[in-house]
């Protein structure tokens, strides 16, 4: 019931003092400043939800996990608006009979069955080897708070965080998807002469489909007759299903990503079995995004290299930059407007993690974008920034190459280059705990054999030590 009723207090944003826009292009300025801080922030769920008080409402000694992962629903409805995820859904907190509990993986109530643990565990991230097996993984960025504040990256940037449609100019919008954190991802659009070009189509099918009405709601409804797919995470064209009769592009190694998708929404109640940070991230999924209904639409058009695309009497050029952030990626690019659809090549105002490489790919993709000289950026998650807002990408990336190659020929594993690495400058950035897997790519890079790509024992890792977004609650 409380949950109904108490209101997240945003915290101050730098964003809100400024009493001039820092951006002087009239285009960009967004409608409304942000009201909210485009990403979670630690310290702003600790005041919030408070365990002690939610165990008083669940009528619990402590909460379990569920009732934290309810938590952080009421926690995304408070910031990015009900209009994700929907009505509240956990039937502790006085929300039973909204909506079928099923959907999003919770019991329907509490005579319900609890979930099936029986099932065989998904196999569990292999140990981890040396000093670090013994200790908590802590990166040095973590431990501490830093009195300087790390790089300011909306330097110079857009400070644009609403959810929704924004108009870019020229006919390019962006669909902001705030906090940006793990499968929050932005889209892009470019209309002209009644033709929409689609650039990544949303995770789950209530985004895709929140996306596809502000299309419609348009001024003369454009016609989606193409789609872009940049990569083949999951978060970037899960929501091809609502668009499935446009020609949908993506370059040869993304499809091949696409169909070997080892993140399958219909396979999450699979994934979220076990005693894992791995399964207990896929019950947060469960509990955040809405796959119902949904099926996997794959792109029907490839390309190698390089693309032009028309879309009325505008042109949009596709590049295919990977491997970098998974093995194909693309940018979009849109000469006329100086707009740059990035994909997850960038990340802004969170930690970048890069699968693919290697990361002296991912530096080369920066000066590549930077040459471009785009006016404006919509990065793969994130506020939308400018070419300033590259740099500080960049300045992370070479930095952790920079230590993990230092690392490597000291005899350091991965886990231990990780602990020792310094991210002060990076305080600031959610998700900090994505070094770990940057630095993993940067050895396998020196040493494909002894450094094979296992994403489950990385993943486990990543999450476990991730204190930003999903993990505070649990952490709190
Ligand atoms: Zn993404």
């Amino acid at each position: 019931m409380a949950g109904r009723t108490r209101r997240v207090r945003p915290h101050r944003s730098r964003l809100r003092d400024r009493a001039v826009h820092p951006t002087a292009d009239p285009r960009l300025r967004p409608h409304r400043l942000p009201r909210r801080p485009a990403r979670l922030d630690r310290g702003e769920v600790l005041r919030v939800h408070r365990p002690r008080r939610h165990a008083g409402e669940c009528r619990t000694a402590e909460p379990c996990s569920r009732h934290r992962l309810a938590l952080l629903v009421h926690r995304h409805r408070h910031l990015v608006g009900p209009d994700v995820l929907g009505e509240p859904r956990c039937h502790r907190h006085g929300h039973a009979g909204d909506r079928p509990h099923r959907r999003v993986g919770l019991p329907a109530g509490p005579d319900e069955a609890p979930p099936r643990l029986d099932r065989r565990p998904l196999p569990g991230p292999a140990p981890l080897a040396g000093p670090a097996a013994r200790r908590p993984l802590r990166h040095a960025g973590g431990t501490r708070r830093v009195r300087r504040r790390g790089p300011d990256l909306l330097r110079g940037s857009t400070p644009v965080s609403d959810r929704g449609l924004q108009d870019l100019g020229d006919g390019c919008h962006a669909w902001l998807e705030p906090p940006g954190c793990w499968g929050f991802a932005n889209s892009g659009l470019v209309v002209d002469g009644g033709q929409a070009l689609l650039v990544d189509t949303q995770n789950d099918m209530r985004m895709a489909q929140d996306l596809r009405a502000a299309i419609d709601g348009l001024v003369g409804r454009p016609v989606v007759d193409q789609v872009v797919n940049t990569h083949g995470d999951g978060d970037h064209w899960n929501g091809n299903v609502l668009f499935s009769d446009a020609t949908i592009i993506a370059s040869e190694p993304t499809l091949a990503d696409i169909r070997g998708h080892w993140l399958d929404p219909s396979k999450i109640d699979d994934y979220a079995i076990g005693d894992n940070a791995f399964a207990e991230f896929m019950r947060w999924r469960q509990c955040v995004f809405d796959y119902t209904g949904w099926r996997p639409v794959h792109p029907n058009q490839t390309y190698a290299g390089e693309l032009a695309l028309s879309v009325g009497h505008r042109e949009v050029e596709l590049s295919e930059l990977g491997p970098a952030h998974t093995s194909g990626d693309t940018i979009a690019w849109v000469p006329h407007a100086g707009v740059l659809f990035s994909g997850d090549l960038l990340f802004t105002a969170s930690t970048p993690i890069m699968w693919a490489g290697p990361l002296s790919n991912c530096l080369d993709v920066c000066d590549r974008i930077l040459a471009l000289e785009p006016r404006v950026i919509v990065p793969g998650h994130g506020p939308l920034i400018d070419a300033a807002g590259v740099r500080p990408v960049r300045e992370y990336l070479a930095h952790v190459q920079g230590f993990a190659v230092e690392s490597y020929h000291a005899g350091r594993s991965p886990a231990e280059a990780y602990q020792a690495i310094d991210l002060a400058r990076y305080a600031d950035w959610p998700h900090l705990s994505r070094t770990y897997q940057n630095i993993r790519l940067v050895y396998r890079e020196l040493d494909p054999e002894r450094f094979t790509a296992d994403v489950r024992e990385t993943l486990d890792l990543v999450y476990g030590d991730d204190h930003g977004s999903w993990r505070a609650i649990g952490d709190a």
